[in-house]
C-alpha cells in the first residue's frame, strides 16, 4: 500500500476522531473536528449503520494512522506484541509509543508525529549522545533523546517546544527544554494512554 498524501483532517474526519496529525492547528478552532464533525465526502453527513467488522476495522485504522504507519508495519507490530506475552494489545500499545519518532513528538521537539520522522531523518536526533536517524528505532527506559547541537537553534523544533511546555509532558518523560532533551524513564501504563483507544478490537480484529 502507498503512504497517504492526501488532505490529513480529512483522515480524522474519516474516524471520527481527532489524531493530531498537523500539529498547532490540531489545538486551536480551526481544527477541522471542529467544524465539521462529519464524515468527508457528500455522503459524509449521512448516518451509516456499521458493521461489527467495521467496528473493528475503524479502531485499527484509528490508531495506526495515529501513529503514521502502513498496514504492514502495524501488523508486524501486532505480531511483536504478541509474541512479548502478556495483554497483546497494552503490548502494542506501548511498542508504538516506544517508537523514536513518537518519542520526539512526545518530547515536544516537533508539532505532529510527520514532523517527528522528518527531524528524526534528518539526522537531528542523539540517542544516549549517538545519532540515530531511524523513525522505527524502540526507545527503552532509560535512553536520554535529544536534538543535536547543530539543530538546537532551528525555530520550528524552539516553537514546538514552547507549545508542547504549554501543554505539559507525560508522566513517563523527564524533559529537560533548555538542552533541548528528555529521558524516557519508564515504559507507560495503559492507564496513561488515551482512554478512547480500544485495542481489543485490534486484537480481535487480527484473530478472526
Ligand atoms: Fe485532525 Fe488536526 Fe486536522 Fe483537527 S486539525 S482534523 S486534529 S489533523
Amino acid at each position: 500500500m502507498a503512504r497517504y498524501f492526501g488532505s490529513k483532517c480529512r483522515i480524522c474526519r474519516r474516524e471520527s476522531a481527532k489524531l493530531f496529525l498537523k500539529g498547532e492547528k490540531c489545538f486551536s478552532d480551526k481544527c477541522a473536528m471542529e467544524r465539521r464533525n462529519y464524515g468527508p465526502g457528500v455522503q459524509g453527513q449521512r448516518r451509516r449503520k456499521v458493521s461489527d467488522y467495521g467496528l473493528h476495522l475503524r479502531e485499527k485504522q484509528k490508531i495506526k494512522r495515529t501513529y503514521g504507519l502502513l498496514e504492514k508495519q502495524f501488523h508486524n507490530y501486532f505480531e511483536k506484541a504478541e509474541r512479548m506475552g502478556g495483554i497483546t494489545g497494552e503490548n502494542l500499545l506501548i511498542l508504538l509509543e516506544r517508537r523514536l519518532d513518537n518519542v520526539v513528538f512526545r518530547l515536544g521537539f516537533s508539532a505532529s508525529r510527520s514532523e517527528a520522522r522528518q527531524v528524526v531523518s534528518h539526522r537531528q536526533v542523539l540517542v544516549n549522545d549517538h545519532l540515530v536517524n531511524i523513525a522505527s528505532y524502540l526507545v527503552k527506559p532509560g535512553d536520554k533523546v535529544a536534538i543535536t547541537p547543530a539543530a538546537r537553534s532551528h525555530l520550528r523544533i524552539k516553537g514546538a517546544m514552547d507549545s508542547a511546555a504549554r501543554r505539559g509532558f507525560p508522566g513517563w518523560l523527564d524533559v529537560d527544554s533548555v538542552n533541548m532533551s528528555g529521558v524516557f524513564r519508564a515504559l507507560p501504563d495503559r492507564a496513561d494512554l488515551p482512554a478512547d483507544y480500544n485495542e481489543n478490537l485490534i486484537v480481535e480484529l487480527y484473530s478472526k
